[in-house]
């Protein structure tokens, strides 16, 4: 059976190894070697050393992922918030607070039932009371909605944020690693 020399990987001891071994273990330092091969030479690499490799490489993955899910959170908010501007005089603007606008639509709702109920004291035709008051829940509907829609804002912007603090956390860890 024929033989090569090479040398250990990790104490540079000559070892003898068949033509056919892929693995060898050191008789000197005991590393586990993988003995690799190219066109003109032969040399061994610590089989311990391959999968530490594997490993950093399997973080530096998962580095990877953890920064495009970050990205792709990151672009997926920016989207969410572009859809939830609202057009204003010098272009698109973010809402504002619902509650003012909850509570000026309170007001204009006083207004409305107000003036249908100073109509209804003066023997007026029904639409002058009917027309108020229909705008005045209308106001009432469209202020509440505002409002829920601005804490389903509020809660998505929160879940991003929790999302985007742990998806941090672990890419900190992994980089500390
Ligand atoms: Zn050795």
């Amino acid at each position: 059976m024929e033989t090569l020399s090479v040398r250990c990987n990790h104490c540079g001891a000559p070892l003898e190894v068949a033509e056919k071994t892929r693995f060898v273990t050191c008789q000197f330092c005991h590393s586990s070697l993988e003995v690799k091969r190219t066109d003109n030479s032969i040399f061994t690499e610590e089989v311990a050393k391959i999968a530490e490799n594997t490993g950093r490489m399997a973080e530096s993955l998962e580095v990877i992922e953890l920064q495009n899910e970050l990205e792709r959170l990151d672009r997926e908010w920016g989207i969410d918030q572009t859809n939830h501007m609202v057009q204003g005089r010098t272009g698109p603007r973010p809402p504002g607070n619902p509650i003012f606008g909850l509570a000026f639509t309170i007001f204009f709702a006083v207004v409305c039932f107000g003036m249908a109920s100073s109509a209804g004291s003066h023997g007026t035709p029904g639409i002058f009371i009917m027309v108020p008051i229909g705008m005045g829940i209308f106001a009432l509907v469209a202020g509440m909605m505002g409002v829920v829609k601005g804490q389903e804002r509020n809660e998505s912007e929160s879940r991003y944020q929790q999302r985007r603090a742990e998806l941090t956390r672990q890419l900190e860890a992994l980089k500390q690693r």
